[in-house]
């Protein structure tokens, strides 16, 4: 067997979150030790929840003592939590090693326990109604950097829910941090570590066409949820600016693709700005669009964000727009606002309110 180098003189370890079971077991064997032990270090991080080596009592001691020579077990430190009044939804802030800070979401409703993380510090695609647009990009996180949040989260709430659902909701742009996206979710997925299904996890896209089709060769099966927000190129130009790149037709058309073969209704998350693209037409158009791509819709009421002055409609405006719809698309739901208390909210995660 090939032994790998372990450390060059000028490296530090990998996190150990960003590693795949296979490539642990690989890191593992330059210390001359046998794969299945990866598969003992899983259990314990992804099962037991132990955050350091010295409790992994089937390990040797030896190798406790030397894991951190292979990988590094430390995660980034929750700079805050804050926590809406029904002590539903909290809002994590990590921050990372070189002072990025990285918001999460976890939402708790009768029926689940949701948990919404990041892609990226901030995001270049600046959608001017997107508290975290007007930040722009600051940086791609790593993989390690995404599983923490999904552990910040599992540890707050001590993993007294065996199952949760994860969105790639926060900020910035999934597929436009493609690689470590994908290798998180390979990592959340293994059977052997938080063993996180397919049918769980869905990542959102403003609508980079290659990139969701490359997502399809990947055979995760994972959902996809198109941020379409508009249902003419005209409009969409303007909210949701990558549609200068790949206008409607080549998205819908990707997305088809992409709910063809995984097997998986897209969701076409629409959030509905007042007096912008509330009307009856909006509606019909979304409508015809819905009866021609086995979707599901969301629509959004807009959540404010401190100096932009888009409007979200009132309630009556809202359920108007859904009762038009209703005759057309196969499932509508109308998101459920959570966290606007805490800048919680969908599109209001960009260092807005306390601990930000
Ligand atoms: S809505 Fe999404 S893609 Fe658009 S700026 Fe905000 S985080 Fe980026």
């Amino acid at each position: 067997m090939t032994r790998l180098p372990i450390l060059t003189p000028d490296s530090s370890p990998p996190s150990f979150y960003g590693l795949s079971r296979s490539t642990l077991g690989e890191r593992l064997g330059g210390l001359g030790v046998p794969p299945y032990r990866a598969d003992q270090i899983y259990t314990w991080v992804y099962r037991k929840h132990h955050r350091d080596a010295a409790g992994m009592t089937n390990l040797p001691s030896g190798l406790r003592e030397r894991l951190t020579e292979v990988c590094g077990l430390s995660l980034p430190r929750v700079a805050s939590v804050n926590s809406t009044s029904d002590d539903l939804t909290h809002k994590f802030v990590l921050e990372l090693h070189d002072g990025a800070r990285v918001e999460s979401v976890s939402m708790r409703t009768a029926r689940r326990l949701t948990f919404c993380i990041s892609s990226q510090v901030g995001c270049a695609l600046k959608c001017p109604f997107c508290a975290t647009g007007l930040m722009g990009l600051q940086r791609n996180l790593q993989a390690d950097e995404i599983v923490a949040q999904v552990i910040a989260m599992g540890d707050f709430h001590a993993w007294r829910d065996d199952r949760f659902n994860l969105v790639f909701m926060g900020m910035g742009e999934p597929l436009a941090n493609y690689r470590a996206v994908v290798d998180a979710i390979r990592i959340l997925h293994d059977p052997r570590g938080l063993n996180l299904g397919a049918r769980r996890i869905t990542v959102s896209t403003s609508g980079l066409v290659p990139q969701i089709h490359a997502f399809a060769d990947e055979h995760l099966a994972v959902g996809l949820a198109v941020s379409l927000h508009a249902t003419t190129d005209q409009l969409r130009d303007q909210l949701v600016p990558v549609n200068r790149r790949w206008p409607l037709a080549e998205l819908l058309a990707a997305a088809r693709e992409y709910g063809r073969r995984s097997g998986r209704r897209v969701t076409l998350e629409y959030t509905l700005l007042g007096g912008v693209n509330d009307g009856p037409e909006d509606a019909d158009r979304l409508g015809r669009i819905a009866r021609d791509l086995p979707s599901k819709i969301n629509l959004i009421p807009y959540n404010p964000v401190p100096g932009l002055s888009w409007k979200r409609p009132s309630a009556a405006d809202v359920d108007a727009f859904a009762q038009r719809l209703y005759p057309h698309a196969p499932a509508v739901t109308v998101r459920k606002t959570l966290g606007g208390e805490i800048w919680a909210a969908c599109g209001q995660l960009g260092g807005l309110g306390p601990g930000a």
